[in-house]
């Protein structure tokens, strides 16, 4: 095969599996709790409603839904949806669906290269009938200082999330490929570093804090705003980081208040039973926050343990700190550590 032809080939998603059998595999993996771990389909490689991929989310979120698993799903999307979607997802009776409508708003198109009106305009159209099953987030990502933080930028979501379930707001995942794709294209770079969390500026969240001031579903984290919309606690225990909370409504304040259980160090070892990889597995500390483990070989067994406890469990080697939420440091005063 050629290089052009292959370059070709590799731009279209194919299947790699049938859909009866990447759901058979999911469901016996063993990171996968029934009722529990949170999914998410179709989202690394490809989007769920490209043209080529539909049929197979709507066949996997079937075959999910007819096992009568109540887990969340997560379906991320920035592509058109059509008016029959709206019927299929409707039927959908056991699974908590959630549509992620990413949107940054970014007009440069070297870097956003899909238009953002389209997800803004699936938002609307699949937002509007009432009662749904499914739920629908303005997934507001990632914000850009001096590419998608002007008041205007932030007008414009704001008004966008009126349409939606709730909102979430990410900045960049600012790392080495993306700083080097930012250079080699003559862009202005955002920040002066990289990072291995998102950067999300103390000035900007501020500026999106004021400009969502009369809002009551605007959330930093994924999972706060898909607990949230469903009406559940946050699957992954972020009560603990207190001031990821303030800006969340009471009721939902309340619940995740009432789920939360501060695990032993006993229990979570006993999590991590099922887990030939977390033998290693040492527990470094315990607060009223989090927990922070050391061997384990990848994220993948610290989510199935966060997930299984419904509490932050973090890589000791990677500490959080405070008023950080999960992010990187970039933009941040020292001061408060
Ligand atoms: S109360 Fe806190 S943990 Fe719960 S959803 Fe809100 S921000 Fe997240």
């Amino acid at each position: 095969m050629t290089g052009q032809k292959q370059r070709t080939r590799d731009r279209y998603p194919r299947a790699l599996v049938s859909d009866t059998e990447a759901v058979r595999q999911l469901i016996r993996h063993r990171y996968f709790q029934p009722h529990v771990t949170p999914l998410q389909i179709f989202n690394r490689a490809t989007d769920p409603f490209l043209p080529a991929v539909r049929l197979h989310t709507l066949a996997v979120l079937a075959a999910l839904d007819a096992r009568e698993l109540r887990n969340h799903v997560l379906v991320i999307t920035r592509h058109q949806m059509r008016r029959e979607d709206i019927t299929q997802l409707n039927e959908l009776v056991s699974i908590r669906l959630t549509l992620l409508f990413t949107y940054s708003g970014i007009d440069d198109k070297r870097i956003e290269p899909y238009p953002s009106h389209v997800a803004a305009e699936s938002l609307k159209l699949m937002s509007a009938p009432s009662p749904r099953r499914y739920r629908t987030i303005l997934y507001w990502r990632p914000l850009v200082p001096g590419l998608n933080d002007s008041d205007e930028h932030l007008d414009r979501a704001h008004k966008l999330s009126l349409f939606a379930d709730a909102t979430v707001f990410t900045g960049l995942f600012y790392r080495d490929e993306i700083a080097a794709y930012y250079r080699a294209n003559g862009l202005p770079e955002p920040y002066g570093q990289t990072a291995r969390r998102k950067i999300v500026p103390e000035t900007l969240e501020r500026r999106v804090l004021t400009a969502f001031a009369d809002s009551a579903s605007l959330f930093r984290k994924t999972s706060c705003a898909v607990s949230f919309v469903h009406g559940l606690p946050d699957y992954n225990g972020h009560y603990g980081i207190r001031e990821l909370c303030d800006i969340c409504p009471l009721g939902q304040l309340d619940r995740c208040r009432d789920a939360h259980r501060i695990p032993s160090a006993g229990q979570i070892h006993d999590a991590a039973r099922a887990l030939p990889e977390a033998r290693g597995l040492t527990v470094a500390s315990i607060t009223s926050r989090a927990a922070a483990v050391t061997g384990l070989p990848g994220e993948q067994p610290r989510y199935y343990l966060q997930h299984a406890l419904n509490f932050q469990v973090h890589d000791a080697a990677h500490p959080h700190h405070r008023r950080r939420h999960g992010r990187a440091d970039v933009g941040w005063e020292a001061a408060d550590d």
